[in-house]
């Protein structure tokens, strides 16, 4: 009863001690897993938003290469036909040759760069490759005009900053979107002088687009394949914790239920110890006095023990201890406890006795113990014992070591009238 309420508060102590211990390894297991997957989808994010930009950065200095070729040759004359149309914007540019006519007759029209530009954007945008556009906060030409990333860019640019770039979702598509500015040189202020521009001044900006979605989409698979991966390592580790644990607490549980066994019981007659008789008699007592039923305690004691020790030797008289043990256990009913108190004491608790059942049930005990017989040499007599007993009933409100006392005293006098016999307190 006390014991194992004892027994599952030490086992529940210390499996929730195991459990708490392995919970804490299992998170810090899943921190670092979870530290580790997302070094790696930051990793793999960045590599894609990087590529991207590199991709950005070349386009941008590929358009400003040509604009700049196109530029320091003063733009390019293309002959004028039903797609190639004069640039109305040009003819505003005083002293600038916009249409020129060969020895032949045929009519040319100038291309400037901001045009020649434009014109590879669309064909680019045409062929599903990227898009870009020569924008300023003053455009020649309103197709120009900038929207309304790159109108932040450019204002970014007047405080000098070097490049400018953005995510766009467009619902069906993601777009990159990367702008840098576009510095004035010499050539460029053939046409845009007018503008008020100097040279070295930053005049606008080129911003190139290049579709992402299908990069994007691969981040998104490779973070739900890290995601996934993660959830199913976690798991695994869960898993493997969890078996681990209850493998180790049910080990536990059976070293602490023998510990607690072996702390509660007499080494050598295997009955319960006096510190574990006490627990017992204590729930016996607050039973009886709940119960309204009577309790009796029983001392017995091996006659001249010491004799039989000096006798035939100490081996002999632990074999004389484990015999009567046997015996006692044996003669009792199921609900007593019997205990060894001392060196070759025994104390009897009989619930729901009174001192004259008692008394009948020590007679018993005193009657088995007078028949043991064990033999001792081959042709010696074998070694037999007697026991004297004291018994006591409780009192109501009494404290039990009394009531263990009085049982004592009895024994006393039992020893006293000669031995081998019993007396009631
Ligand atoms: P009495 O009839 O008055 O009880 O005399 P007694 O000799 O039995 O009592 P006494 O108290 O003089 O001696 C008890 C002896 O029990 C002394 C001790 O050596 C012996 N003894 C105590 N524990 C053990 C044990 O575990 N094994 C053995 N073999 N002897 C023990
Ligand atoms: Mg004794
Ligand atoms: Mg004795």
């Amino acid at each position: 009863m006390k014991t194992n309420e004892n027994n599952s508060i030490l086992s529940s102590g210390s499996s929730s001690f195991v459990r708490k211990y392995l919970t804490g390894i299992f998170l810090i297991i899943c921190l670092i897993l979870l530290s580790i997957f997302w070094g790696f989808s930051y990793k793999a994010s960045s590599l894609i938003k990087n590529q991207l930009h590199q991709q950005g950065v070349a386009f941008f200095q590929e358009v400003v290469l040509t604009r700049e070729w196109a530029a320091n040759h003063g733009g390019v004359y293309v002959k004028l036909g039903s797609d190639v149309k004069i640039n109305p914007y040009l003819l505003k540019i005083p002293g600038l040759k916009v249409v020129i006519t060969d020895r032949e007759g045929e009519c040319y029209t100038l291309k400037n760069p901001a045009l020649i530009t434009r014109e590879i954007s669309e064909l680019a945008v045409r062929k599903g490759l990227f898009k870009f556009k020569i924008t300023s906060l003053k455009p020649l030409n309103p197709d120009n005009s900038p929207d309304q990333f790159e109108r932040k860019a450019l204002t970014r640019f007047d405080h000098g900053l070097k490049e400018w770039s953005t995510y766009e979702d467009q619902g069906n598509e993601v777009l990159y979107r990367y702008m840098a500015p576009l510095v004035t040189y010499k050539s460029c202020l053939k046409c845009h002088s007018a503008q008020g521009y100097r040279e070295g001044d930053i005049r606008g900006g080129i911003s190139v687009t290049i579709n992402a979605t299908d990069m994007i989409n691969q981040l998104h698979e490779n973070n739900l394949f890290l995601l996934i991966s993660a959830i199913g390592i976690v798991a695994l580790i869960f898993a493997i914790i969890r078996f681990i644990s209850q493998a180790f607490i049910k080990e536990l549980k059976l070293a602490e239920q023998k510990l607690i066994e072996m702390a509660s019981r007499d080494f050598l007659t295997g009955l319960l110890n006096r510190r574990e008789m006490y627990n017992r008699l204590a729930s016996e007592v607050s039973r009886a006095g709940r119960n309204d039923k009577p309790l009796s305690v029983i001392m017995i004691d091996i006659d001249f023990f010491k004799k039989l020790n000096d006798t035939y030797g100490h081996s002999m008289g632990d074999t004389v201890l484990k015999e009567l043990s046997c015996k006692l256990q044996e003669t009792l009913r199921k609900y007593d406890i019997i205990c060894r108190y001392g060196g070759e004491e025994f104390l009897v608790v009989a619930p729901d006795a009174t001192s004259d059942e008692a008394r009948n049930l020590a007679e018993r005990i005193r009657s088995i113990a007078q028949k043991i017989v064990i033999p001792y040499g081959s042709n010696a007599t074998p070694v037999s014992i007697s026991i004297s007993a004291g018994v006591s009933q409780y009192i109501e409100g009494e404290d039990v070591e009394k009531t263990i006392s009085r049982a004592d005293a009895a024994l006393y006098r039992a020893k006293g009238a000669g031995r081998n016999r019993v007396e009631v307190a």
